[in-house]
This record gives C-alpha cells, structure tokens and sequence, in this order.
C-alpha cells in the first residue's frame, strides 16, 4: 500500500460522540445526507512504529447477487434486492 495523499482537518468529537465531516471532504468525496459510510480501524505498522488511523469509506447497500441498490434488504446474512428475493421466492416455489 502506498500513500498518494494525505489532508488533515482538525475536529472535535462532542459530548454524544458526534464527529462532523468537515464541507471540504463532503464535497471532495461526495458524501450527502443520508449517505452510509463505513468506519473501518486500523492499524499501520510504520519506521516510527504502529499508527492506528480510523478509515471512513462510503458505504452503498447493494445486492450480493446483481449489484442493484434497489429495496436492498439482509436475508440469510446477505443482501438481496427485491428483483432477486422475489426471484429466489419463485424458485422456492418451483414457478
Ligand atoms: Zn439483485
């Protein structure tokens, strides 16, 4: 993995745990209201020793089989679209 970048905006986290995600990156990684993202922790090992950083990634609920975003939904585990629960709901029923 290599680095091609690196921007710092300092916040502070408030008394409920909030953090806002400075306009600048909103508009820069096209996060909008409403959007997922997803946090992910980790930790690199670097020269100076470990640095833990705390990823934020959009994050889409999309079909595990067509990759549709339509009426998303977990099933088994897995998410599935409506087109393809009703789909597998047909097959289960031998139509
Ligand atoms: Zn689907």
């Amino acid at each position: 993995m290599t680095i091609k970048k690196t921007t710092g905006i300092v916040r502070k986290i408030d008394q409920l745990g909030r953090l806002t995600i400075p306009i600048e990156y909103r508009r820069l990684y096209n996060l909008m209201p409403d959007d997922l993202v997803e946090m992910i922790g980790v930790t690199l090992d670097t020269p100076e020793g470990d640095l833990s950083v705390l990823l934020l990634k959009s994050y889409s609920l999309v079909c595990f089989c067509c990759g549709s975003d339509e009426y998303v939904q977990e099933h088994m585990g897995q998410l599935f679209c409506k087109k393809c629960r009703e789909h597998f709901k047909r097959l289960g029923k031998g139509q």
